[in-house]
């Protein structure tokens, strides 16, 4: 695959940009770029780079699998939307964006009225993931228009078929060229695509049967559900052309990561940090879980090694669906205590020397058993490299 521009860059925005300032941006090169204006040798070139760039960058959801991945269908790959440029220009631009298009090996394109499913994400803690919690989540969407009902008729108008097309949306075109004549269906210019006219269109969604609107949707989000997981809410998308279906909104969960928790699968991993004397001696730490109602207590067992793990059933994640919960995972972290006064060390010195005694003993048994040879270099490494030095 050949590498291609970033599409921020062939728009001239900003990595940042709301969707007002893409949309500028692209109706302005599209408008200096559009063939039919620029006869320069590259610009239609440009202007399909442009039309690309806008297609991804105007649908959050696919902006935001480039932003993540470099690519709008995200990491997996899934089939592409298309953009419907008719949509985008209004009723005037349709027919010029119609003839570009259409012709030759770009093929017909299909008649599009149903509303288009639309893709938000949505940020939640790792503690929400885990109890389940509902958000409100405000976006913007073409909605049915208030004023007609979604029906795009004002008082008294009517819906007709359209006369051009016969009401199939699509119109066959010839046309000559050095291979001979050719055939070619596109869009119908007069409805759109949609087969269908108004006599007396609704003068707020002029006829569409939609309108942009800032809205609110409660989504319910499962405990246990994991990052990159989707919600999909029926009839919340992008509301279809003078009433036909509406798309659905898609919510994209992200879990943050969490200061405390390391979620791996439906297990949670957690540094403990015990005293070096609580390691030897063994202690139980208790701490909170990551339900409120958790009642955690890790069971360090004496002569615990640093990194020990400590596992602790049911502790974890819930499962999605409600079966039961992961575990939770302490690792255990030693610290070595550096405030300890005369008396203390004193008593650790005794502890010392006692155990050296020991040592010596054994070693004075071993010697009895192994090869003279073999007996001092055992020994050395037993007491380790400190010992003499210090006593
Ligand atoms: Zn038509
Ligand atoms: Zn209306």
């Amino acid at each position: 695959m050949e590498s291609k521009r970033d599409y921020y860059e062939i728009l001239g925005v900003d990595r940042d940009s709301d969707q007002r300032t893409i949309k500028r941006a692209f109706l302005k090169l599209a408008r200096t770029l559009h063939p039919d204006v620029n006869k320069e040798p590259d610009a239609e070139e440009r202007f399909k780079e442009v039309n690309e760039a806008y297609s991804v960058l105007s649908d959050e959801r696919k902006r935001a699998n480039y932003d993540q991945f470099g690519n709008p269908d995200g990491p997996g790959g899934f089939g592409s939307e298309y953009v419907d440029m008719s949509d985008i220009f209004g009723g005037g631009f349709g027919d010029i964006f119609d003839s570009f298009f259409g012709g030759g090996s770009q093929g017909a394109r299909q008649a599009r009225t149903r509303g288009r499913d639309m893709g938000i994400n949505l940020r939640i803690s790792l503690s929400e993931a885990a109890r389940g919690c509902t958000k409100t989540v405000a976006y913007d969407r073409l909605s049915p228009c208030d004023d007609c009902g979604g029906t795009g008729v004002a008082e008294g108008g009517h819906e007709t078929i359209c006369e051009h097309c016969h009401g199939t949306g699509r119109v066959v075109e010839v046309q000559r060229t050095i291979f001979g004549q050719m055939q070619s269906q596109t869009t119908c210019p007069v409805c759109h695509g949609s087969g269908r006219m108004v006599d007396n269109p609704c003068e707020t969604c002029q006829g569409e049967g939609r309108t942009p609107a800032h809205e609110t949707v409660k989504v319910e989000i499962p405990a246990g559900i994991h990052s990159g997981q989707a919600i999909r809410i029926e009839g919340r998308g992008e509301a279809g052309v003078r009433g036909d279906s509406t798309g659905d909104l898609v919510v994209t969960i992200q879990v943050l990561e969490d200061e405390r928790f390391e979620r791996r699968g439906d297990d949670l991993y957690v540094m403990v940090q015990v005293d070096a004397l609580d390691a030897m001696l063994g202690t139980v730490v208790p701490m909170p879980g990551i339900l409120e109602d958790d009642e955690v207590n890790v069971e360090v067992p004496r002569g615990c090694q640093y990194g020990e793990r400590v596992q602790l059933n049911g502790l974890g994640m819930p499962r999605l669906g409600g079966t039961g919960r992961g575990s939770l995972i302490a690792v255990v972290q030693v610290t070595i205590p550096n405030d300890l006064t005369k008396a203390q060390v004193d008593t650790l010195q005794t502890i010392r020397d006692e155990r050296a005694q020991k040592h010596d003993a054994q070693e004075r048994s071993d010697a009895n058993k192994a090869s003279s040879g073999r007996r001092e270099t055992k020994a050395r490494k037993r007491r380790g490299p400190f010992r003499s030095k210090r006593r």
